[in-house]
């Protein structure tokens, strides 16, 4: 019998994303994988992702979806994500369950839909863990977001011991520059404005998204291992304290990486499939960007996307926007239909501000909109000299394997950490945290795209690419993890 691992992400653009890659990586190494999402998601994936049309032909790999128990699609808008999470633990975890159980019973000689033999499911959902360890099947947490938050996360009982938190309320400007010393490892450069961002809405000890956040990452040491998308060269220390709480966890990133390198090596054997575009795209592409990035300067183009989740106000828009076009640089952005904050009356994303004409018609010379780029194939492009980015984790190693130096703009849970790591840990890029008004905006592309700092971070990138590169490949640290990890799957239809 072949071990068959069942692959269960939370519904939001980047985990499908991160977790589909380990899904097509962990099938390239003849495991059966199925790919349980959500029926709204699925629906999604087969009609703007190439990735699951080519994965749903291929023998021993299965797709298969449940409810996510939403009737309101309001209800899955970016600003209710605690919602959408409530509503997958109370309704989901039955059906989970259900599918799980019929499963399990079924003969095992039945080839159709063979006996599951072990979980791989997203450490934001515990129901998950808790259903599988319930049924005796082995479990394995997979968090997509960065070692440094999850280590934050971990740290909070030490925070609250050592009276660094909670914070004074409500956090003044000057209290945020305060200096955090319980964080095992991060003593000599972390400050309350670094840790994730509800740490300063917490009022006290208690806060609804904090208790969910730490309730989380406990229950991650229920599973039998812990996944994490990152290498020992970037986040070796990190991922040592990490290893205190979670003993084997394997650090295999960037996957997206792995993926590209493992599928070339597949392909140059067999020729029998179609060479990848690896995305589990919840939106259609807009591809004409890469045409027009063909015509601009090399290293001339600042990329900007806030990913799938940020949403901002049309006023700080505007004054980004304005910065944006002062800075007199090339840019691709991304705008989602859905990245103002807030709804009409009718549900429907409010309309974008009018926009000044001297900010049109700058755009127009030296911009190109867009609603949802091929990310991975923009950084990857030459004409690409930098990313200002929202810091989401898949987009900062995304960044990392391209070599491009960052402008880290971070909203909200892990992106205030990752954003100090990139500036002061990596030195990859600059961290606009917390920094308003056009000027800042303008000040801060034109330090990352011109002149010497920008040739410096540059040079820091390159050598991060450098490291990501050889961690995946043979003997490399994350090729390593990787074999170990299939090894015990494999072990699992004993
Ligand atoms: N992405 C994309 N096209 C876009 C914007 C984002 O393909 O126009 C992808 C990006 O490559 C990344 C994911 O969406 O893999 C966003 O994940 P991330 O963890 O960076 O941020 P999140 O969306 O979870 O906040």
């Amino acid at each position: 019998m072949v071990a068959h691992v069942l692959v269960f992400p939370f519904p939001a653009q980047g985990h499908l994303n991160s977790m589909l890659k380990l899904a097509e990586l962990l099938s390239l190494s003849a495991l059966h994988i199925t790919f349980l999402t959500t029926d709204y998601h699925y629906h999604r994936l087969c009609l703007h992702s190439p990735t699951h049309a080519r994965l749903s032909r291929r023998p021993g790999f299965w797709f298969r979806s449940i409810s996510d128990g939403l009737t309101d699609q309001r209800l899955r808008s970016a600003d209710r994500i605690l919602e959408l999470y409530e509503s997958l633990t109370y309704n989901s975890s039955s059906l989970f369950r259900d599918l799980l159980i019929s499963n399990q019973n079924q003969n095992q000689h039945q080839d159709w839909w063979p006996r599951i033999t072990c979980l791989v499911v997203d450490g934001i959902m515990p129901f998950a863990i808790d259903v599988a360890n319930d049924l005796g099947i082995p479990t394995i947490a997979f968090r997509t977001s960065s070692p440094c938050s999850i280590w934050t996360y971990f740290s909070l009982p030490r925070l609250i011991q050592a009276g660094e938190f909670p914070f004074p309320f409500p956090a003044e400007e000057a209290d945020l520059d305060e200096r955090v010393y319980a964080v095992t490892g991060m003593e000599s450069f972390l400050r309350r404005r670094d840790l994730p961002g509800f740490f300063r809405q917490a009022r006290d000890i208690s806060h609804p998204f904090l208790d969910f956040v730490y309730a989380v990452t406990l229950s991650s040491t229920r599973a039998k291992a812990f996944i994490l998308n990152s290498f020992e060269a970037m986040d070796g220390t990190v991922l040592s304290h990490i290893r205190t709480v979670c003993p084997t966890t394997y650090a295999i990133g960037p996957l997206h990486s792995m993926l590209t390198s493992m599928s070339s090596h597949v392909l140059i054997n067999s020729q029998s499939d179609q060479v990848l575009t690896n995305s589990a795209n919840l939106w259609q592409q807009d591809r004409s960007c890469l045409t027009w990035l063909d015509n601009q300067p090399k290293g001339s183009v600042l990329y900007v996307s806030f990913g799938s989740y940020t949403v901002i106000t049309n006023e700080d828009l505007l004054e980004f926007w304005h910065g944006l076009v002062n800075s007199s640089q090339r840019f691709l952005w991304v705008i989602r239909s859905d990245l103002v904050n807030g709804v009409d009356k009718e549900g429907s994303p409010l309309p974008l501000l009018s926009v000044p004409p001297e900010v049109a018609e700058g755009t127009s010379k030296r911009g190109c909109v867009v609603a949802w780029a091929p990310q991975e194939e923009v950084l990857a492009h030459p004409s690409v000299g930098c990313f200002l980015t929202h810091s989401g984790w898949n987009s900062t190693l995304e960044s990392v394997v391209a070599g491009v130096p960052m402008i880290c703009w971070p909203f909200f849970v892990d992106q205030q950490i990752t954003s100090r790591y990139v500036s002061e840990v990596w030195k990859i890029g600059l961290d606009m945290k917390d920094m308003h008004g056009r000027e800042i905006v303008e000040r801060m592309v034109r330090d990352a795209m011109e002149g010497e700092k920008a040739q410096e971070l540059k040079r820091s990138a390159a050598a991060m690419a450098e490291k990501a590169k050889e961690s995946i490949t043979e003997g490399g640290s994350s090729h390593l993890n990787f074999q170990r990890l299939v090894h015990y799957l494999k072990s699992t239809d004993d």
